[in-house]
């Protein structure tokens, strides 16, 4: 059965993102370093994270404005002006970090789009990823872009509809177990995991092995034999 949308996750699967949030992690606790250690920063700074997530999503935005109140909340109101402006800059820097997609990624996508149409399903916020398909030069391989506030089965469902196709003869592709493989899976629709070297705090989860819809490959550009398998 030859499958009718592929749909592409875009941070850490087409370009670079946890590397940035990483180096962004790693100057929040230098800034910080006065008032607790790294192990203590890190874990108060995700547990803000996750709280907040409630209310502001994902992306850099969000992210900036835990780091600021993890800032607050550690020090006890006693961190300077001149760190809190660090930390803007630090957060503005991760909104604007050039996009280059990863080796291999335009290649790969060339190949896929000859085996379905193919559908860029990214969570976080609309601008910042509508900037970053655009920096990247990626966006024209893509007959849609779905920009989700969560990935969920029931959003896989109505995404893959909107694009003309059932999810059950579409697959998803991206670096999280979590958010691009299991909810998938979950609707009926087959899942790549392509994996990225660095796992999000917040998207850790099991690999789902053995069912026989899932697959892992090593780079986006080794889907093509399992496309070529199911097809
Ligand atoms: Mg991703």
């Amino acid at each position: 059965m030859p499958l009718t949308i592929i749909g592409v996750d875009a941070d850490d699967t087409l370009w670079h993102t946890e590397t940035v949030f990483r180096l962004t992690h790693k100057r929040f606790n230098e800034l910080l370093g006065d008032f607790a250690d790294e192990d203590t920063l890190e874990a108060k700074l995700a547990a803000v994270e996750r709280e907040n997530m409630k209310s502001y999503g994902y992306g850099a935005k969000g992210f900036t404005l835990s780091m600021l109140q993890t800032a607050l909340e550690i020090s006890d109101g006693q961190v300077s002006t001149k760190v809190i402006r660090e930390l803007l800059d630090a957060g503005r820097e991760m909104m604007t970090h050039p996009i280059e997609p990863l080796p291999g990624v335009e290649d790969a996508l060339l190949q896929l789009k000859q085996r379905g149409r193919l559908v860029l399903i990214t969570k976080g916020d609309l601008f910042h990823q509508e900037s970053k398909l655009a920096a990247s030069g990626l966006g024209s391989h893509f007959s849609g872009v779905e920009i989700v506030s969560e990935k969920t089965p029931e959003i896989y469902v109505k995404a893959f509809a909107r694009h003309g196709g059932a999810v059950g003869s579409s697959l998803m592709t991206g670096n999280s177990v979590k958010s691009d493989i299991l909810p998938m899976l979950a609707a009926g629709g087959y899942a790549a995991l392509v994996p990225y070297p660095l796992v999000w705090e917040h998207e850790r989860a099991e690999k789902p092995v053995g069912n026989p819809k899932y697959r892992e490959v090593e780079t986006l550009g080794h889907l093509t034999e399992w496309l070529d398998e199911i097809g």
